[in-house]
């Protein structure tokens, strides 16, 4: 299959003479298999370019499936102008994540009301269909293609496709589940290393593929002021492709204050990290008309991963959701992010009353703190766990402490789930609604 870079930049378009080689143009990536099926991962302004290449191809009419990460900005702000959407008998799949703010076709024909743009959605001369999809795998397009929830500030899928004996795997934006990585007492760079369970598993996403596209918009000295933005840095990014046996690693989503000179200074020092850790991946930054053609490479097929199914607008808008905290401030924002999402929330400050108002309340998911005074959040996590009635209730843990042995600890007791403050809303809002996908 052959993949090709149209869109790099994260955030916001950056064009201009210092953009020039990595390109200026907000994320889009195509992908064509060698039966001519054709992918558009993502629809930033870089795909209007993309657009006009399909429509200079002389086979009509085009059929391609979109798969959109999410619906940032930067991600769908070149749909308007994807000139295959005004002719006539071309058809066009445009695939999302569930749980965003609307529906995908909502979402996207917002940003096409008249006051945005002069032609509505509902206007679009092609045949245009909307899929939200969940977690798992699906077929699309004659390729196998797996989707999986990234750790970002809104319903966001990492896609896995898996066609033509290759697997391509397209991971923007994300940003690490925890700032410890691996467990300081085991050789770090190897999947079974890794602390947390959400970047073991984002790690097991790219097991073995031949290329991975991954966000690493930030540097590690810049990351510490953008926590909780939902970006990745290129260590994080060197360093799980490492663990997952990737031939090729592809950097991307380049920040728009990073400039031409400071992306090739990233790139030589990811390349430096890559060989420090002992890693044979080859690792470049993506620019516009970066093409690359992904030869067969003895792929092992992720495991059957049948899609989950769709949890529904209820589950994802109305659950029942207990926080538990001793600090109130703490409660207060939980509260806020997850009524705003819709949720039916309600308080407590310690856990023999979480306890008690579980038994009367029976929540859907439980936010739980871990420092607590007199009984804390895994001696509550461990009585929930012995009980037949919570042993499988879904446990978001919120802990200060982003250190190994809390978070091992954990996830041993069986948390869902493990977030480090301080969070922003839309992130604990997305953490809670992934978890509610998947139970
Ligand atoms: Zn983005
Ligand atoms: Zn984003």
């Amino acid at each position: 299959m052959r993949v090709r870079f149209w869109g790099t930049r994260g955030s916001i378009a950056t064009p201009g003479p210092d953009t020039v080689r990595f390109g200026g143009n907000t994320s889009c990536v195509s992908l064509t298999t060698n039966a001519g099926a054709h992918f558009i991962l993502d629809c930033g302004t870089g795909a209007r370019a993309l657009g006009a290449a399909l429509m200079a191809q002389p086979v009509k009419p085009i059929v391609a499936t979109i798969l959109l990460s999410h619906t940032h900005w930067d991600h769908i702000q070149g749909f308007p102008f994807f000139t295959p959407l005004f002719v006539p008998g071309n058809r066009i799949t445009v695939c999302g994540p569930e749980g965003s703010a609307g529906s995908l076709r909502d979402v996207l024909s917002g940003q096409m009301e008249f006051t945005y743009f002069p032609i509505e959605l509902g206007q679009l001369p092609a045949t245009i269909a909307f899929r939200e999809l969940s977690e798992g795998a699906h077929e699309i397009g004659g390729a196998r293609v797996i989707a999986q929830y990234l750790h970002h500030p809104a319903m966001t899928l990492g896609y896995r496709i898996e066609v033509d004996g290759a697997a391509v795997v397209y991971l923007c934006d994300h940003e690490p589940y925890s700032e410890t990585l691996w467990h300081g007492d085991l050789s770090p760079n190897y999947a079974g290393s890794i602390v947390h369970e959400g970047d073991r598993r984002h790690a097991r996403f790219m097991e073995g593929a031949g290329l991975v596209i991954h966000d690493a918009q930030y540097t590690p000295e810049e990351y510490p002021s953008k926590k909780t933005w939902g970006h990745s840095t290129y260590e994080y990014a060197v360093g799980l492709a490492a663990a997952a046996g990737v031939q090729r690693l592809v950097l991307t989503h380049h920040d728009p204050t990073h400039d031409d000179t400071f992306i090739a200074a990233l790139e030589t020092r990811a390349r430096a990290y890559a060989k420090q850790i002992g890693c044979a991946v080859e690792v470049c930054c993506a620019y516009e008309g970066l093409d690359l053609t992904v030869a067969p490479h003895g792929v092992q097929y992720l495991a059957e991963t049948p899609p989950t199914p769709h949890a529904g607008h209820d589950i994802l808008r109305c659950s029942r959701i207990l926080v538990v905290d001793d600090d109130p401030d703490i409660r207060a924002l939980a509260t806020q992010a997850l009524s705003q999402d819709g949720h039916i929330v309600t308080e407590a400050s310690n856990g023999p009353e979480a306890l008690v108002a579980i038994d009367a309340q029976a929540p859907d998911l439980l936010v739980l703190d871990l420092m607590m005074p007199v009984v804390g959040g895994l001696e509550v996590l461990k009585i929930l766990r012995s009980r037949p009635a919570t042993a499988a209730l879904p446990i978001v843990l919120l802990t200060a402490m982003d250190d190994e042995a809390n978070t091992r600890a954990g996830f041993e007791l069986g948390a869902t789930d493990y977030l480090t403050k301080p969070f922003s809303i839309p992130q604990l809002a997305a953490r809670v609604r992934a978890c509610l996908t998947r139970t």
